[in-house]
């Protein structure tokens, strides 16, 4: 009888176990994954840390792609779709604490001309290079993006018109003073478009459209300056 039910456990249960690790780990080795040594070796010692292997490359490959799917290749800097989610969660906890969102769009200046003239590959380096000077000028609770072909967004929580102001007039500065690597050409500038203010109901899709307003007016007024939206101020140049 004891012979009879070990017989079966060994062949209803342990089978299909053996079955399942062999299937995982085939999986594991056709990945490159490394073994781990095991202190004990039985089939359910076996089973679980397979799985648990298994569970933790999904879960790199998860991160993997989460990364792909939020960066903008060229740059490395977020896409609009990270953005948008990003933003939301920044709103929401403005709404909750009753402070401030700055949302700022930047573009850059007859970006097209200068492709035309030095080829889409220099066009390229320009981006990156305005790339990262935006990263170098955001704190790192600002979120940043590139939101389109030349343009690009700073959300900045809890800072005043006058600071976020300053920072967007500081960041313009750097992208006229930057020198784009091998290029003889030399410079580039970028407009700016600003909106600051305490959302109620209106998340980023509002302001943004608020700072392209705003934008457009710095390109209207000859470029290469930071114009603010919302209780109309004076444009700084
Ligand atoms: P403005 O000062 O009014 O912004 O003029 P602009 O020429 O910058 O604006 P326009 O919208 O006419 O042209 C944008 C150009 O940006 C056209 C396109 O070739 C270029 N562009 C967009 N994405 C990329 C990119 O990934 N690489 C390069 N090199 N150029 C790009
Ligand atoms: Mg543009
Ligand atoms: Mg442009």
């Amino acid at each position: 009888m004891g012979v009879a039910v070990s017989f079966y456990f060994s062949f209803r249960v342990l089978s299909p176990v053996r079955g399942v690790i062999k299937a995982v780990e085939e999986y594991r080795r056709a990945r490159g994954l490394k073994e781990e040594p095991r202190q004990r070796r039985d089939e359910m010692v076996e089973l679980s840390s397979s799985v648990e292997g298994l569970l933790s490359e999904v879960s790199h490959m998860l991160d993997h792609l989460e990364h792909k799917a939020n960066t903008d290749p060229l740059t490395g800097l977020r896409n609009r779709r990270w953005l948008f989610e990003q933003a939301a969660l920044v709103f929401d906890r403005a709404r909750r604490e009753t402070s401030s969102v700055a949302v700022a769009i930047f573009d850059i200046d007859h970006f097209k001309q200068f492709n035309d003239r030095y080829g889409h590959q220099a066009g390229d380096r320009v981006l990156f290079t305005v790339a990262e000077m935006a990263q170098m000028n955001v704190r790192t609770y600002d979120l940043l993006a590139r939101i389109g072909g030349e343009e690009f967004c700073i959300v900045m929580p809890n800072v005043t018109r006058q600071q976020a102001a300053h920072a967007m007039e500081r960041l313009r500065l750097a992208i006229e003073a930057a020198r784009i690597d091998d290029l003889d050409v030399g410079r580039v500038t970028a407009s700016f478009g600003l909106c600051v203010g305490f959302p109620g109901q209106e998340g980023l899709k509002t302001m943004l459209m608020e700072a392209d307003r705003a934008l457009y007016s710095s390109k209207a007024e000859g470029r290469n300056r930071v114009s603010i939206c919302a209780h109309r101020s004076q444009a700084m140049s």
